[in-house]
């Protein structure tokens, strides 16, 4: 069973990038644009990781990370932060709140899907899937 990774990101081509690479590296995406989403999706879809934009419209991805560890069938889950506004405050903001991990934006591709594997527990093995170029963030 590929692992599924529930990736929250509102900027279309990110949140297009994010999956195109988890899929072409064996994972199961589900995509949310809109945070309010974010946690019946999640409830639903039981993902093993997520990988979550901190700047959402309407809701803060903090909050949402916040609401991830007060939820008895979701704080279990793992919490790849991502942030374009990346101050040293910021990353302390984001790993207090409950994030496993946490990149900063423009996101390359192989510290990107090594942070994913770190997060879901899959071995260090180097991926044979090609290599395209991230579009900055
Ligand atoms: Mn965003």
């Amino acid at each position: 069973m590929p692992k599924r990774i529930l990736v929250v990101e509102d900027n279309d081509l990110n949140r297009k990038l994010f999956c195109d690479v988890l899929k072409a590296n064996g994972y199961e995406v589900v995509p949310v644009a809109d945070g309010d989403n974010v946690l019946p999706t999640a409830r639903k879809f039981r993902p093993d990781g997520v990988v979550l934009d901190i700047q959402l419209p309407n809701v803060s991805g903090l909050d949402l990370i916040a609401a991830f560890a007060a939820d008895r069938s979701l704080r279990h889950i793992p919490i790849l932060a991502v942030t374009a506004y990346a101050g040293k405050g910021d990353e302390e903001k984001i790993r207090a709140a409950g994030a496993r991990d946490y990149l900063a934006k423009p996101v390359s591709i192989a510290p990107f899907m090594a942070a994913v594997r770190a997060l879901v527990g899959d071995g260090a093995a180097a991926s044979d899937a090609p290599r395209a170029g991230f579009a900055p963030a």
